[in-house]
């Protein structure tokens, strides 16, 4: 058996008014923000995704439904920090994890370092082994007409 799996998170938020923005544990100075029933933390929804997946222990929707009012209005960072310690009871711990934020605005670049430095001891790895990128959608579809935020992700876990 190889010593490690890959997995890939992807996910999607609705923006709305009168809501907080979210992203990777930062709260972002916005005129919307994301809807959901957590805190609706795309990217850490999204690098929840790729690390259950990698282990192959399901999704976050499995883990955490949205029918549960444990997770109303819960901070995505004690998500995260669960299914961390779901792969770990597995076995696996986590090697590294990257990730795309598709959204056209605010500006992402100017956060992604705090964004890095609250996910990197979450995640038990150094900030040089979280990976975060953002683009824009050219203006096209939801993403361009700013109805949505959507999130890659990607992770590898080895084995302890
Ligand atoms: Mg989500």
């Amino acid at each position: 058996m190889i010593p490690f799996r890959v997995g890939l998170g992807y996910d999607v938020h609705r923006l709305a008014e009168g809501r907080e923005l979210w992203l990777g544990g930062v709260r972002i100075e916005h005129s919307t923000g994301l809807l959901g029933h957590s805190d609706a933390d795309v990217l850490l929804h999204a690098v929840c995704d790729a690390l259950l997946g990698a282990a192959a222990l399901g999704d976050i929707g499995h883990h955490f439904p949205d029918t549960d009012m444990r997770w109303k209005g819960a901070d995505s960072k004690g998500l995260l920090r669960e299914v961390v310690r779901l792969i770990g009871e597995a076995g696996w711990q986590v090697g590294n994890v990257d990730c795309t934020l598709v959204m056209e605005r605010p500006r992402i670049k100017p956060h992604i370092p705090a964004m890095r430095a609250v996910m990197a001891p979450l995640l038990g790895v150094a900030e040089d082994a979280v990976g975060i990128k953002a683009t824009t959608n050219e203006k096209l579809g939801y993403v361009g007409r700013e109805e949505g935020v959507c999130a890659h992700a990607v992770a590898l876990i080895h084995k302890r």
